[in-house]
């Protein structure tokens, strides 16, 4: 009999992984020097502060460790990327654009950017949960200072067009700031062919600890500190350094230089065959999303008169989420979802199932076996008859 949970909610977070967990553990025991003291034990922690720093430039692609500042996760990376920056460089009236997606860290920091007297457009995103660049450019004003655009969403898993996106504001003096918290475990990332001037990633989303991160900033941009006091990080980011956290992230990042590209094909592979097994025993089942430009661990799923809430409460041995966990005990449909054109209903019989590093097939066969017996026994359905198949598919859904 199983008793562990099967774990496909990777994108809410991932689990530590051991290799990490060795890496932080003396920091967290007999190396617990503050690394601005001048003794050895200080000594001991900024250096193992510094080859984290290198480990996260590394995988960035940044050409300087100036250019990365850790900070207590994507949550405030992202409010240090557009305060930081538009106190730096914007005037009142001054205009950032963003998309209509984007995770609620940057949302409700560009609402209030907005109270502070910067104008925000949030630039609506195509039925397949992806931004058309088109429509960026022509949101852009002469007072646009920042385009904030996340790499790969945390909902759907459709990844941005970034490139594009940075080809048309090159040259127009306008900062690209990327949330990539959920795309740095699984997609090639640098910051200098995507052309990003500010990227955020967590610690949480690659197999790291939870509560630190980091803030790539291009050599050269200007940001204004948000937390002052001892100076650390170049004067941008104040408060004693989180030492075991910054050499998980650091260590966490290593582990992604060397093996991504592995984790994400299989990763891709198992995805495919939870997609496929699911199509066949759940044919009304629905994949929201662009398929092709996706995180390779995604599946977000829409099953008619299946009420998500009622479905993970039936299946406590499965941890899956109803969206994302940034919206659990929420009634309200989620951003994301209603802004590729859902309702209310289509909202509440959506699931997100993410896969990771360590997922295996078995994971997947047990997953498949739980939801289709779930859903077919009527333990998770909305109407209190039947388990209604014929709904529209809604705009934006893709039936596989
Ligand atoms: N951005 C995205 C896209 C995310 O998925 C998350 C985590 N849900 C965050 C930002 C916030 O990250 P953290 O938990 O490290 O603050």
């Amino acid at each position: 009999m199983r008793t562990t949970v099967t774990y496909l909610d990777n994108q809410a977070t991932t689990p530590l992984d051991r290799r990490v967990l060795g890496a932080m553990l003396p920091y967290l025991t007999e190396m617990y020097g503050n690394p601005s003291s001048p003794h050895k034990q200080g000594r001991q922690a900024a250096e193992a502060v510094c080859v984290a720093r290198q480990q996260v430039q590394t995988l960035l692609g940044a050409r300087r460790q100036s250019e990365i500042l850790f900070t207590a996760g994507a949550t405030e990376s992202n409010h240090l990327a557009l305060v930081g920056a538009t106190t730096a460089v914007c005037q009142p009236g001054d205009h950032v654009v963003t998309t209509a997606i984007e995770h609620k860290s940057v949302l409700a920091t560009c609402d209030r950017l907005t109270r502070g007297g910067v104008t925000v457009t949030r630039v609506p995103v195509e039925p397949d949960g992806r931004v058309d660049p088109a429509r960026i450019e022509r949101a852009l004003t002469p007072r646009t200072s920042l385009v904030s655009v996340m790499h790969a969403n945390n909902e759907i898993g459709t990844v941005q067009p970034l490139e594009e996106i940075a080809n048309i504001l090159r040259g127009r003096g306008i900062l690209l700031h990327t949330d990539a918290a959920q795309s740095i475990g699984t997609l090639r990332f640098s910051v200098d062919r995507l052309g990003v001037d500010l990227a955020s990633i967590s610690g949480h989303k690659i197999y790291g600890p939870k509560g630190v991160g980091a803030l790539y900033v291009r050599h050269g941009v200007q940001i204004e500190p948000q937390v002052e006091g001892g100076g650390q990080e170049r004067g941008l980011r104040a408060g004693t350094l989180n030492v075991p956290g910054i050499v998980g992230l650091g260590y966490a990042a290593h582990l992604l230089t060397t093996q991504r590209a592995q984790d994400a094909q299989r990763i891709f592979d198992l995805r495919e065959r939870l997609r496929l097994l699911l199509a066949r025993e759940l044919p009304h089942a629905r994949v929201n999303g662009n398929l092709e430009h996706r995180l390779p661990g995604n599946l977000s799923l829409t099953i008619p008169g299946m009420d998500s809430s009622d479905l993970i409460a039936a299946l406590p041995d499965l941890a899956i989420s109803s969206g994302s966990a940034c919206h659990t005990g929420q009634t309200e449909p989620s951003h994301v979802l209603t802004a590729i054109g859902f309702n209310r209903t289509d909202a509440r019989s959506t699931l997100r199932l993410s896969l990771g590093r360590f997922t295996t097939p078995q994971d997947i066969h047990h997953a498949v076996a739980c939801l289709v017996s779930a859903i077919r026994s009527g333990r998770t359905s909305q109407s209190p008859f039947s388990y209604h198949t014929d709904d529209a598919a809604p705009a934006g859904s893709i039936r596989t």
